[in-house]
């Protein structure tokens, strides 16, 4: 009887340990770098997983995730929290209201974090949700296995920036430095490290979706996070890198307003900026081609985008509304 109960559990270990050597080799995320001692950068899998990048910031006695990612992307995150430490993972950042950063909310909550965002992602989500969750999860099995009809707004908000949490061994500062990529965008600083994590409000590479933005606005919030004086910026998107992120996004942001201002006085047409015909990049249905060209210095952000970004722009400033502010 004895030696029976122990080869069951033995058996049911080995069936265990199994799961977890395949779970770990499936869940070996894309790189994880150490910026300073106790902050990690996990680059998540855009192109075939749709991921954000997640950062770990290790306190004295827990951690703090900075975006919840999708649900796939929170598991693979939580996994690499447990290989790096002990310590419970007590705060979720949702840097703003997308997919990408803010589904995987209900993993973490879960798990018993608390998710914490600027009020401004609350609002967001009020005003897209549920229809952007009930659409994603048709293409999503990480969304539909949780059979959920709406995404889980962050548990705790803060209005006056910025919020700082504290301890004996780190200062994390959450500001809010207005409208960019999206009205809630938040931002995490560490003051003594100097590190900056941007959310989607700074990308570094091709990334940069316009849709519920506000493009005349988006270059003086990076200008507002460039008067942090941040070594390390650690994007949404894209690898993690120096102040020179800060710039070239910038950049790039007021190149693409003035290019598509200046067509606009030309009198050029929409039609024959952005011609008609569409494709799909990471998973959203946007405009395939544009003639607008930007300059050599911002190649760094022009990718497959461009097309939807001249459009949102276009609509931005014809209308004189914030991109995010027309119906879309
Ligand atoms: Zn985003």
């Amino acid at each position: 009887m004895k030696k029976l109960r122990w080869l069951t559990l033995s058996g049911f270990a080995i069936l265990v340990a199994m799961a977890f050597f395949a779970t770990r080799t499936a869940a070996e995320p894309g790189e994880i770098k150490l910026i300073v001692p106790g902050v990690w950068f996990c680059e998540g899998d855009l192109a075939n997983l749709g991921h954000s990048n997640n950062i770990i910031i290790e306190m004295k006695d827990y951690l703090i995730v900075v975006d919840a990612n999708f649900p796939s992307g929170a598991r693979l995150t939580m996994e690499t929290a447990k290989r790096i430490s002990p310590k419970p993972v007590k705060y979720v950042f949702d840097t703003h209201h997308h997919g990408d950063h803010a589904y995987g909310n209900p993993i973490w909550t879960k798990a018993g974090a608390t998710t914490l965002a600027y009020v401004g992602v609350t609002e967001e989500m009020k005003r897209f949700e549920p229809t952007r969750w009930q659409a994603a999860a048709k293409g999503r099995p990480d969304m539909a296995d949780l059979h959920l009809n709406a995404p889980e707004p962050p548990q705790q908000t803060f209005e006056k920036s910025p919020f700082i949490l504290k301890d004996g061994s780190r200062e994390v500062r959450f500001y809010f430095f207005g409208w960019a990529h999206t009205r809630g965008d938040g931002f995490v600083f560490l003051p003594k490290e100097q590190v900056l994590c941007t959310g989607d409000a700074v990308v570094n590479g091709p990334y940069n979706f316009t849709a519920d933005a506000n493009v005349a606005n988006w270059p003086k919030v990076v200008h507002s996070a460039q008067t942090l004086g941040a070594r390390y910026v650690l994007p949404g998107h894209g690898s993690s890198g120096g102040p020179e992120v800060l710039e070239g996004q910038a950049k790039f942001m007021t190149e693409l307003h003035r290019a598509v201002a200046d067509a606009i006085k030309q009198d050029k047409k929409l039609e024959q900026v952005v011609p008609a015909g569409t494709t799909t990049v990471y998973g959203n249905v946007v405009p395939a081609k544009t003639t607008l060209a930007l300059s050599g210095s911002v190649k760094n952000w022009v990718g497959p985008f461009l097309p939807a970004q001249v459009r949102d722009t276009w609509e931005e400033i014809v209308q004189k509304t914030p991109h995010g502010d027309i119906q879309h």
